[in-house]
């Protein structure tokens, strides 16, 4: 009997993970509790005879992995970006408990978007750049003096979470209020990032020399936002005015178009 199906739209992401034996213990904590999509970029060894041992009965779990080059591709068609911090960062991001955080991640699940919820390398955790992709940060809040677990053990703690939601089914039915329009996946919202730090260079309101802070804190706004397929469109048309717009202007301004040629 498989109870897995509402947390198969759940993918746990795990970030060039050092020592294969994690890798086997995370495939162990996710299969316990009926998840069974695991994402691995860059993993430093993998496959390997200790992923494999310490995998034990859940090595399906393993030959199913999915080996991405980068993060991109391995979050790509998702809607939900979740990433696990054990520190705090100095840009503050919309930032919840596993329990919280779980729910909401539980509760998209149900409603068809897929999830990820990524996990940070075992010396130094996710770069800030990474933890810039999330739509939300999850915190387990561990002792002070010493917050840091194994990565595996946080994977058990967010899958024990996940697993409780589904057992209750509290949460399955009306899961996600109605929406006219599909969320916009993290690649559609990278493309529209480029194509608006392009424009704001376009209209000199961005300078190579200015601080780099304005482009954080418009991509943090975007993630908070999470905008729809449409929404995403209607920007990114504006955008496009605006460069021929300006394209327009500036060609005029140099030697004022066809006219008197
Ligand atoms: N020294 C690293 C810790 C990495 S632990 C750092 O300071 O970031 C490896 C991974 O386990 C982390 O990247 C994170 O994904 C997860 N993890 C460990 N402790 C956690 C905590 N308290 N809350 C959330 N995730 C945690």
């Amino acid at each position: 009997m498989t109870q897995g199906n509402t947390l198969d739209n759940i993918r746990i992401v795990l970030v060039n993970t050092s020592h294969p034996g994690n890798i086997g213990a995370v495939a162990r904590a996710m299969k316990n509790m009926c998840l069974s999509q695991l994402y691995l970029v860059a993993p430093r060894k993998f496959p390997h005879d200790e992923a494999t041992w310490r995998a034990a009965s859940a090595g399906d779990i393993l030959d199913n992995a999915v080996v991405c080059e980068t993060l991109d591709e391995a979050i790509a068609d998702c809607q939900l970006v979740v990433g696990t911090s054990a520190r705090e960062r100095t840009v503050p991001w919309p930032l919840l408990d596993p329990r919280h955080c779980m729910q909401e991640a539980y509760k998209e699940s149900v409603g068809g978007h897929r999830v990820a919820l990524m996990f940070g390398r075992e010396d130094r955790g996710l770069t800030n750049e990474e933890l810039q992709r999330c739509n939300l940060h999850v915190h387990i809040p561990a002792n002070p003096e010493y917050s840091s677990l194994n990565i595996a053990m946080a994977v058990q703690v967010m899958a024990y979470e996940l697993r409780m939601l589904q057992v209750s089914g509290d949460l399955d039915a009306n899961a996600m209020a109605e929406w006219d329009q599909p969320v916009a996946d993290a690649e559609a919202l990278e493309r529209y990032l480029v194509h608006l730090e392009e424009t704001l260079y376009d209209i000199n309101f961005l300078r190579p020399e200015a601080p780099k802070k304005l482009m954080l804190r418009l991509r943090r706004l975007y993630q908070r936002t999470r905008l729809d397929e449409m929404e995403v469109n209607i920007l990114r048309g504006i955008l496009t005015s605006t460069q021929s717009w300006v394209r327009k202007v500036r060609e005029s301004e140099s030697g004022g178009g066809d006219e008197g040629r």
